[in-house]
């Protein structure tokens, strides 16, 4: 098959895909349970005649496609929900929710998988292997994948041993594909500490244990913490954006509470920073003799891409798109919130996988799309991270085992003419 082949085939879906993405975009929902935007998907893949299946925890969709040839399973992700945010960009089909919008693309993401899946059912007599079609709820912090994970989605026979998704991005210019091998985003933990004193009088703090100069004094230490015993190769940052104590200016308060973050690209380092903050904050506390109450939440994993899945999708990207519209990625992203899709069934797969699988050539037809359309944040721009939950489906997940972490993820932008499903910017919007 040729790429203008697909491309033509694509270029001709364009309409449809558009008017699937605009659908969505006036009902956006939140979270787990997107009853409508469920019912879309299904209906647009009635007529395809794929195995469907819908989730019991949440109203996640999975369809798959059986080639006409024997292979690999590859999986094709797509996120489904909106943000909490009110839309005030004026578009026709701005969202009819109050308090909900498609500001992330995943609107977008959802029709260009349908996209996907509709030329892939074409040739479903040359295709080697199946191709999973993932729609994913609870992109945004909900962890619908591992829901859908809990629920079977890498388990019994045909389960997929890689996966692809993308997410759109105004960081490259329009029509441009960018990834990188290795890991991608960066892990994201919650940081919560109470020290504890003892309260009194500001004039008498002997009689007193003061927290505040303790806490003040764990946060400088957490700084040498980064840079002394952390690789600088292999980097972390640990922020704390919260300091909280006290009620005026002459009583010592009982408690100091820090609210911070850490981020990694590894799991080493991850798994190093976080029993050092557990140390260094009991250690100080302790010093002093006060108490240090620290609690680590930990958010989502390192999204690590397989090496062989990027340089793939670069490869194809050029093939089909020319070179001028393929960047490999050069920096990571310190913004995590990615998902954990199929992370750790899938990477265990990718052990016993020695190469990319040739039905993976298929999904090349993916990585198009569109952006999603102006609007109006409450802070300034924070789509600037909005790529990292562009998070790969199978992908996620750092600590690649062996040096084969599963999946690969790619970026596009809008006015992206992919194979599959080219949308163009200006028509979407
Ligand atoms: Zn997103």
């Amino acid at each position: 098959m040729k790429p203008a082949e697909i491309l033509s085939e694509a270029r001709a879906l364009l309409d449809d895909a558009i008017q699937l993405r605009r659908r969505i975009h006036r009902h956006p929902e939140i979270g787990l349970t997107l009853p409508r935007t469920q019912a879309a998907v299904l209906e647009a893949l009635d007529a395809l005649g794929l195995e469907t299946r819908t989730g019991q925890r949440t109203t996640s969709v999975l369809a798959r496609l059986a080639g006409g040839k024997p292979g690999p399973t590859i999986l094709l992700r797509a996120d489904m929900d909106a943000l909490p945010l009110r839309e005030e960009t004026g578009l026709p089909f701005a969202s009819e929710v109050e308090g909900a919008m498609h500001a992330c693309g995943h609107d977008a993401h959802v029709a260009m998988l349908v996209g996907a899946a509709r030329v892939l059912v074409r040739r479903r007599a040359d295709l080697a292997g199946s191709v999973l079609f993932m729609f994913q709820p609870g992109e945004e912090g909900y962890h619908g994948a591992r829901v859908m994970l809990d629920e079977g989605l890498l388990d019994g026979a045909g389960a997929p041993s890689g996966a692809f998704a993308l997410h759109v991005t105004h960081r490259e210019a329009a029509g441009v594909i960018t990834t990188r091998p290795g890991p991608m985003l960066a892990s994201g933990d919650t940081i919560q500490i109470t020290v504890r004193g003892k309260g009194g009088h500001a004039s008498a703090p002997h009689d007193c244990l003061d927290p505040i100069p303790v806490a003040c004094e764990i946060v400088q230490a957490f700084q040498t913490l980064v840079t002394r015993r952390v690789n600088v190769f292999d980097p972390a940052v640990i922020t704390i954006g919260k300091i909280t104590a006290g009620t005026t200016r002459n009583v010592i308060p009982e408690t100091a509470h820090l609210l911070g973050t850490v981020r990694t690209v590894s799991e080493v380092t991850r798994e190093r920073v976080l029993e050092g903050i557990r140390r260094v904050a009991d250690g100080i506390a302790t010093a002093h003799g006060a108490e240090a109450a620290v609690e680590l939440i930990r958010g989502y994993p390192v999204t690590s891409n397989d090496a062989s899945f990027a340089g793939f999708v670069l490869d194809s990207a050029r093939e089909v798109l020319g070179a001028e519209r393929v960047t490999p990625m050069s920096t990571r992203s310190w913004a995590a919130r990615t998902s954990p899709t199929c992370c750790s069934a899938c990477r265990a797969r990718w052990r016993t996988s020695a190469r990319v699988p040739t039905a993976a050539r298929c999904t090349r037809t993916t990585p198009t799309g569109c952006s999603s359309t102006r609007r109006r944040w409450p802070r300034a721009s924070p789509c600037t991270s909005r790529w990292r939950c562009a998070s790969s489906s199978a992908a996620a997940r750092s600590e690649p085992p062996r040096g084969r972490p599963p999946a690969d993820r790619i970026v596009v932008r809008p006015r992206l003419w992919g194979p599959v499903a080219q949308v163009d910017r200006a028509a979407v919007s």
